[in-house]
Order: structure tokens, then C-alpha cells, then sequence
């Protein structure tokens, strides 16, 4: 399959790279009303919300920074010479409307987004956001049936609550996820899991419902090829929904964010685990958790947006 003419990207030789109004990878902005949405196969969307945040805010501010940030990606993948802007058509879909104010009106207002997308027929490429993001897509995206996940992380956002009963937050979305019977838990893998927690109550649960958990030890005695050729194993040919915390890689080469652990992957194996997800039936794919405020020097989001293209590049191929 080729793309059409209309979504090619802005080259850096026509219009310089620091030029012009910044949309996702230099690509068209398609609004959800716009005819050719129907032309549209791959939509990267930002999700301007972390109102589930529990300690360090800032997600919020996230889209615009990996929209900036994402002028630096030309159209050609150094390491697989993959050239996906010329294979399907990708389009920026622009932001979610958030209610800052109401997180349940925020979490329907992304599911009825995503609604739109999924019936469009075009998989979703999100740019969070915190991880609460992700349960208002899932809710859309999963309509039909539940989904595999493959999920990198240093968390594994299954809690059961905080301070006493609240059911949403950050921590939380792929507990809330497995209830609504979203997720299929044992088709769920968690890779990169570390840090200190207030007890092994998510661990606990992973473990009763079947969701195989990774953690960052085994994926540093493992190695990226090994640990990915089980987790590509675990979901198998089934839908499968990719969610990327960007506080999976060594807060050494992503601060920005706000709730790092040290001891992670570096930034090329953070690339490296996007790039050995080939064969993956993925139905949608997301990068959460950049936080601007704690990103001085923009390395985070131009991590964040490497990572989002290599799954680009992924999705393409498919
Ligand atoms: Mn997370
Ligand atoms: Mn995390």
C-alpha cells in the first residue's frame, strides 16, 4: 500500500524544522469532521489530561511538547531504513478535549473521541497524558472484544485504590481495565516493573488473574530480544493495544515525567523494544506520562516521540 500525496509530511528541505505551525511529525491536521478522515488509517491523537495524577503533575502538558519536539523525526528510520508516511496514510487528529475540572466527564469525552476514530476505521497512535488516558481508549477501542496488551512500565498501574476507595487514577487503569473486561489478563504482559511500593497488593493481583509481570532484573539478565520474543508469545495473533510509559526508561535519559524509578533501560533499548514488536497485531498504541515541567531540555519528549515513531513504523508495516 502506498499513502496519498495529501499525507506526506513537511520536509525539512521545503520548510526548515524549527518553521511552521507544529503538528505531529510535520504531518496534515485531519479534524474528526474533516472528509478526509475516511482516508486515514493511522491517527496520532494527544490527550492534554492527567488529572489522574498522584503525585508529580504535568502530563497535561505533554502533547504540545512531543507536537514540538516531533518536528526533529525526518521520514526514514535510521535502523530499518522503514519509511512509513510512505506506506499508509498518517495524519495528526488533533487533541481530546478535556474537562480539567471533572474527571469522569474527561474520561467520556476521550471514549466518545476514540469512538469516532475505531469507527473510522483508523488506529489510534496517543500521545498521553498520564496513564489514566488510557481507560477511556481502551473503553472504545475494546468495544468488541478484550484486548492483549503489551505494556512497558516501571509500574504496574494495577492498584486497587488510593486513600481509601478513590477507583481512578494513574495507578490504576489496567485494574479498572481487566474488571470492565477490557483486557484479557492472560494475554497481558508488564515489562520493566521496579521501584519501591506501599505493598505487593498489585503484584497479587497480576499473579491471580494470569497477567505475566517482567520485571526490570529479569529484563536486564534476559535482554530485549529474549524478553520480547515471550511477551509477542503472550498475545499471539490476537488485537493487541501497546501502551508505553515513558518512566519505563532510566529517569537518566527521561526525567521528565513524575514518577520515576531508577535502574531502567536506556534510551536505546527503549527504542529497541518498540522496534522487536514486528509481527504484533496492534490495534492502537500509546506513549503516556511525558511531563513538560520536569523536562528542561525537551530529551524526554524527543525520546517520547522516537519511541512513538518506531511504533509507527511498526504499525505500518502491518
Ligand atoms: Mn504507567
Ligand atoms: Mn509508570
Amino acid at each position: 500500500m502506498t499513502s496519498a500525496p495529501f499525507f506526506q509530511p513537511v520536509s525539512g528541505m521545503d520548510l526548515p524544522r524549527f518553521a511552521g505551525v507544529p503538528t505531529f511529525m510535520r504531518l496534515p491536521h485531519v479534524s474528526l469532521d474533516d472528509p478526509r478522515l475516511a482516508e486515514v488509517q493511522v491517527g496520532i491523537i494527544g490527550v492534554p489530561w492527567d488529572t489522574g495524577t498522584t503525585n508529580r503533575p504535568g502530563p497535561r502538558h505533554g502533547p504540545r511538547q512531543l507536537r514540538d519536539m516531533s518536528t526533529m523525526i525526518r521520514a526514514q528510520n535510521g535502523a530499518t531504513d522503514v519509511r512509513p508516511f510512505e506506506q499508509i496514510n498518517c495524519a495528526d487528529l488533533g487533541d481530546v478535549a478535556p474537562n480539567p475540572a471533572d474527571l469522569q466527564d474527561s474520561m467520556q469525552r476521550i471514549t466518545a473521541f476514540y469512538e469516532r476514530v475505531r469507527q473510522a476505521g483508523i488506529r489510534p497512535l496517543t500521545a498521553g497524558g498520564d496513564h489514566l488516558s488510557t481507560l477511556p481508549i481502551l473503553r472504545a477501542m475494546a468495544a468488541n472484544e478484550p484486548l492483549a496488551m503489551i505494556h512497558f512500565d516501571s509500574h504496574t498501574d494495577l492498584f486497587k485504590d488510593y486513600f481509601g476507595g478513590t477507583q481512578y487514577t494513574h495507578g490504576a487503569p489496567f485494574r479498572r481495565a481487566i474488571e470492565e473486561g477490557l483486557l484479557d489478563p492472560k494475554r497481558v504482559v508488564q515489562i520493566g516493573i521496579r521501584g519501591t511500593t506501599y505493598d505487593s497488593e498489585d503484584r497479587d493481583f497480576a499473579e491471580s488473574v494470569g497477567v505475566r509481570v517482567i520485571p526490570i532484573e529479569e529484563f536486564h539478565a534476559r535482554g530485549p530480544e529474549d524478553v520480547m520474543t515471550e511477551a509477542k508469545a503472550i498475545v499471539g495473533a490476537l488485537p493487541t493495544y501497546v501502551s508505553y510509559d515513558i518512566d519505563f526508561v532510566d529517569p537518566a535519559f527521561a526525567p521528565g515525567t513524575g514518577t520515576p524509578e531508577v535502574g531502567g533501560p536506556n534510551s536505546f533499548q527503549a527504542l529497541q523494544v518498540a522496534r522487536l514488536l514486528g509481527g504484533v497485531n496492534i490495534v492502537g498504541a500509546d506513549l503516556v506520562e511525558v511531563s513538560p515541567p520536569f523536562d528542561a531540555s525537551g530529551a524526554t519528549a524527543f525520546l517520547g516521540v522516537s519511541i512513538m515513531f518506531e511504533m509507527l513504523c511498526q504499525m505500518a508495516q502491518q
